[in-house]
């Protein structure tokens, strides 16, 4: 039975460089690549050789005949994106230019031209995305890397973003400790660029100095009562159970029945999950122990996650709904939810798979125990309450009836957005430091020696994995400029 890839997916291609017969698509060359929720085995060629699962550095790969209960949903998903194999779902083609060959990975080992005999590089932040650059650049032997984490801890959302309960997902920090390790970089914890050091600083020391700094901003969520007590971000939430510093004081009120989530994201569904889930199941995971004990004591019920639109525009992914749908969790829709929805209008095959999951799920029993309820078609208007939170007004979408739902918590989970870099030029439209593939630039010129790369390049979407094609494009032009001859008139003054 070939092998599947599953929910831990994290998008980074890792196995696709390993499999031998090119069967795991799509590729970073493929144009789907940026928007899939996950890569998907083809079963009908698949070897089953196993290369891919050393490879993949969060275990998402499993032989077919191991995939357990909970995963068993994922052989679908796999095949469905290869129709025509004749083992895949015939009603959803695939543009037919998908198996390209891929090109070998030739890598040079030493760069050429006038290079400085010791390439200084600045790294700003040590989430994902700059790991994934050091590890690009650590190819080459004349490469020396500071890195800057203004935290105690490196791996930004990698360590303080991912769920405690997703485990293979966590289990990505194995590889950027490996990383870590090399003998070329050194990461200074606890210190942030614009507090402890300036960005003229960096410029002033380094060859390079190239920004990854994340978009850690949530989007505002602006209705009348929104700054009552109990309105909180979903991040700040996150921030708490997983022990970010700047959420300590931030422990949500959990002697409510019902929370209200507004948004219905996978940072919605990761929030929904660690609130129902037994405290139990819980304490071997790196939660924080503070929020361990709070959850132990909760008399949350439900949490309702409630968005905007309708199923069919569900914002999670197919996988985390298939972890909820079939894991440990307590999840539930009511039918009606779905009665509005014409799957046979449905034309891309991972949405066609939600709304079949959510119509699955809808006949199941109403959960007894804490659970989380899926809510769409409903558009927040004001949080009720004097003093603090007693609930949420809400009118059904594209009407004006309205509709009420209790609750002393209320989580905004509605995305992020990056603030603007003293130093650096902004585009204030998609909330990213202005570029050009990475090449930091001002009115469209490239300022020498400046890079960016991760959610603040490319915006806050993707998932960790994501993050290695984008650094990727950032350092080729970074290690093209070094052999351009653009650093070597600063040589003298920094070596
Ligand atoms: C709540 C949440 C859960 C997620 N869960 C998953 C998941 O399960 N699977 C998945 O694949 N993806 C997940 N993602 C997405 C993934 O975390 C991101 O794609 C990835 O972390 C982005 O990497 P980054 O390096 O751009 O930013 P970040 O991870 O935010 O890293 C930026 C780093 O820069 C540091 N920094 C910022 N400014 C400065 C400064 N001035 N000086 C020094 N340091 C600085 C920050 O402290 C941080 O450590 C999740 C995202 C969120 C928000
Ligand atoms: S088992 Fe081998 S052939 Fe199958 S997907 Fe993995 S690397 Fe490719
Ligand atoms: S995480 Fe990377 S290596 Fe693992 S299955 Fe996903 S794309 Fe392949």
């Amino acid at each position: 039975m070939p092998h599947v890839i599953t929910q831990a997916c994290c998008g980074d291609a890792s196995c696709v460089y390993a499999c031998p017969v090119n069967c795991i698509h799509p590729t970073p060359d493929e144009p789907d690549f940026g928007i899939a929720e996950m890569l998907y085995i083809d079963p009908a060629t698949c070897v089953d050789c196993g290369a891919c699962v050393s490879a993949c550095p969060v275990g998402a790969i499993v032989p077919g005949h191991r995939l357990g209960d909970s995963a068993a949903r994922f052989a679908d998903v796999n095949a469905n994106h290869y129709p025509d194999s004749g083992l895949g779902d015939a009603r959803f083609p695939v543009p037919t230019d998908w198996r390209l060959p891929l090109a070998p990975i030739t890598k040079p080992r030493a760069l050429t031209g006038a290079v400085p005999a010791e390439l200084k590089v600045a790294i700003v932040g040590s989430g994902p995305s700059a790991m994934y650059a050091a590890d690009q650049l650590l190819k080459y032997s004349q490469v020396r890397i500071t890195m800057f984490e203004r935290l105690p801890q490196p791996f930004g959302l990698a360590r303080f973003g991912v769920a405690p309960d997703h485990l293979s997902t966590r289990s990505v920090s194995n590889l950027f400790d490996d990383i870590a390790r090399h003998p070329n970089i050194e990461i200074r914890l606890n210190t942030e660029i614009g507090r402890d050091l300036t960005l003229d600083d960096l410029r002033r020391t380094h060859h390079a100095v190239l920004w990854a700094g994340g978009a850690p901003i949530d989007r505002p969520f602006e209705i009348p009562g929104a700054r009552l007590p109990g309105v909180q971000s979903a991040t700040s939430v996150v921030g708490w159970y997983n022990g970010h510093p700047d959420f300590a004081d931030d422990a949500p009120n959990l002697a409510t029945d019902q929370v209200v989530v507004i948004g219905n994201g996978n940072v919605a569904l990761d929030v929904a999950r660690i609130f129902t889930a037994d405290p139990e199941s819980l304490a071997s995971t790196t939660i924080d122990r503070s929020a361990l004990a709070a959850l132990r004591s909760s008399d949350v019920r439900e949490v309702i996650v409630v968005a905007r639109r309708g199923p069919e525009h569900a914002a999670f992914t197919l996988p985390e709904l298939i972890g909820l749908a079939d894991g440990k969790a307590r999840v539930w829709v009511d039918p009606a939810e779905l009665d509005d929805v014409d799957s046979s209008g449905i034309t891309d095959p991972t949405i066609a798979a939600k709304v079949e999951l959510l119509r699955e799920i809808s006949q199941r029993l109403k959960p007894p125990g804490p659970f989380i309820r899926l809510s769409f078609g409903l558009t927040p208007v004001a949080v009720l309450g004097d003093d603090a939170a007693t609930g949420v007004e809400f009118v059904k979408t594209g009407t004006d009836q309205r509709v009420t739902l209790n609750a002393n918590l209320v989580l905004s989970a509605i995305g992020y957005r990056g603030r603007p870099i003293p130093g650096l030029p902004f585009d204030s439209e998609h909330g990213t430091v202005s570029h050009t593939e990475g090449r930091i630039v001002d009115d469209g010129e490239p300022i020498p020696g400046l890079y960016v790369t991760g959610w603040i390049k490319r915006g806050p979407s993707g998932f960790i994995g994501t993050n290695k094609t984008d650094s990727g494009e950032t350092v080729a032009h970074l290690l093209a400029d070094a052999q351009a001859g653009i650093f070597a008139n600063r040589v003298a003054e920094l070596t």
